[in-house]
């Protein structure tokens, strides 16, 4: 997350352009009469709070927020704006980090943060059905009782929503191991951009016909809002044990991640951190990480305790073999939990060596780890730019903080021109312009690097079949406003001059 504000984005109209503004304005009322005046705010104080997510760079105010409490609140919300022809954008606990929450000026925000019941605990098929506001970690709270965990842990699991996971396919520190949150959902019940009231997956392994839940998951609010979701718990391990491995070169530490896994050893969770990452860590919460240490990695294993003995034996020759200068194992909860500190802190830490810094999120393949981080830095050399590194290494997920300083003019720009060419770098590798902080408003110029004319229009088709009159989350995800009764196909560059024209400055 940026520490501060640095740009301040034009407003996101809707492609309904100046009209959606006064219908917007009218619906208030009727808002306030279906589901109550305390939880719509128009207040211009009160909707400040809602400007922007994690990404403080982009800020756009809404005209309404509807402070949604139960099914019926969205279902209501839904239907007015559908019948108001007023975009709408869902918000779970706002910590996005590439825009996907930020209001539509002209549009209504609903926020799904009160919706946080905990409907079901069935630990004997292994699954929770939860409200979309209740937090990631709430979830293993509820599960741990009977033994079991809910897998995907983003760093910011203790105040994400379950919504906005499912929402941008969230991953985390054991998504190496365990899987991506779609991995984990197994049912969703979504209420469609028309209000419509639909039931995605169900509590049965497999379902015959189109994934739709699959879908679903990952696609920024786009296609609907999630009231309710299923997710699939895991057994807890018997034996889980956390090491701290400490290099002097960048190189090595990466070369040791692609050796585990070829040995064919699958860590619960592989994440690195650079020099810059550790000092930074070292100074928010003294964490205790090598002196010296270029880069470290920590990395967990868990099952079977023998297994998980045998393989760390394997782990650490391993490490040696790649000149690692200390190795650490966790002797207790408490040092394991002080080893994660580092890590999990390490992005708000970053605030503390730099006036301001942007987090960037691309993935690739993790053999290719040692020249793409060569590259990162050769890059950040050339723009002048320190950048931290701190990742999840075993899914080859790169977090690059670029630091800046905001009171320097131009430096926000140059941080994210920057922060762009290591995406093109990450897409040149085989990889992807997003790891899994999603593409919002953030990356969505970006698509075209990564697909084709083609490809974007078959993702489009897909949306307008969910949200033919594009209401739900306009102006994200997609590189151009593209309306839903266009024509799928090529478009010539005229076509295109004509249309943006008539929609102003969207993107
Ligand atoms: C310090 C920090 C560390 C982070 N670490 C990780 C990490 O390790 N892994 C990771 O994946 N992410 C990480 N993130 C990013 C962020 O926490 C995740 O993307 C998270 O899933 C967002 O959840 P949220 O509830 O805050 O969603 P929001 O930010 O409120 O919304 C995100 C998107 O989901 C949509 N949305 C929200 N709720 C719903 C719903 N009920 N139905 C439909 N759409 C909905 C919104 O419209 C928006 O497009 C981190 C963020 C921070 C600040």
């Amino acid at each position: 997350m940026s520490s501060t504000r640095w740009t301040v984005h034009a407003a996101l109209p809707h492609p309904a352009g100046a009209s959606s503004a006064a219908r917007a304005s009218g619906l208030a009322g009727r808002l306030r009469a279906a589901v109550g005046a305390a939880k719509v705010l128009t207040d211009p104080a009160q909707l400040r709070t809602y400007e922007c997510d994690g990404l403080a760079t982009v800020r756009v105010r809404p005209s309404v927020v509807v402070l949604a409490e139960r099914r019926e609140d969205v279902v209501a919300a839904v239907r007015l704006c559908a019948e108001a022809g007023v975009p709408f954008v869902a918000r779970g606990s706002g910590t996005g980090l590439s825009g996907g929450a930020v209001p539509v000026a002209d549009g209504v925000l609903i926020v799904l943060s009160r919706l946080r019941a905990v409907r079901s605990v069935d630990p004997d098929n292994a699954r929770v059905v939860v409200e979309p506001g209740v937090i990631n970690l709430w979830v293993t709270r509820e599960a741990a009782p009977y033994g079991q965990a809910y897998a995907p842990d983003p760093s910011s699991q203790q105040v994400c929503s379950i919504g906005g996971n499912v929402a941008e396919n969230a991953g985390g520190a054991h998504c190496l191991k365990y899987g991506f949150t779609v991995n984990h959902v197994m049912g969703a019940e979504v209420v469609l951009p028309d209000g419509e009231v639909v039931h995605l997956g169900g509590t049965a392994p497999e379902h015959p016909g189109f994934d739709l839940l699959g879908a679903f998951v990952g696609s920024e609010g786009t296609l609907g809002i999630a009231t309710e979701v299923t997710v699939r718990t895991v057994q807890a391990p018997e034996s889980v044990q956390t090491m701290l491995v400490g290099f002097h070169s960048v190189a090595d530490a990466a070369g040791t991640v692609s050796d585990i896994i070829a040995e064919g050893i699958l860590p619960a969770a592989v994440e690195m951190m650079d020099a810059l990452a550790i000092e930074a860590a070292e100074a928010a919460v003294r964490c205790g990480y090598p002196r010296g240490a270029v880069a470290v990695l920590v990395i967990e294993l868990d099952g079977p305790r023998v297994e998980v003995d045998e393989q760390f034996r394997q782990v650490e020759r391993i490490a040696t073999a790649r000149h690692a200068f200390e190795t650490r194992i966790a002797r207790d909860a408490e040092e394991r939990a002080l080893m994660w500190k580092g890590r999990k802190s390490a992005f708000a830490a970053v605030g503390r060596i730099s006036p301001a810094y942007y987090v960037q999120d691309g993935v690739i393949p993790r053999t290719k780890l040692p020249e793409v981080l060569d590259e990162v830095r050769r890059l950040a050399d050339a723009a002048g730019i320190r950048v931290a590194n701190v990742f999840h290494a075993g899914d080859g997920n790169l977090h690059p903080l670029i630091l800046f300083d905001d009171k320097v003019e131009g430096a926000a720009h140059a941080a994210e021109q920057l922060g762009f060419a290591i995406l093109d770098l990450c897409v040149a590798s085989g990889g992807s312009i997003t790891g899994e902080h999603g593409v919002g408003v953030e990356k969505k110029s970006k698509m075209t690097t990564q697909f084709s004319a083609d490809d974007l229009d078959t993702m489009h088709r897909l949306r307008c079949a969910f949200d033919p009159a594009g209401l739900a989350n306009p102006g994200k995800q997609f590189p151009t406003p593209r309306l839903c009764g266009e024509r799928p196909g090529v478009r010539t560059a005229a076509e295109d001059e004509g249309r943006d024209a008539a929609l102003g400055e969207v993107f």
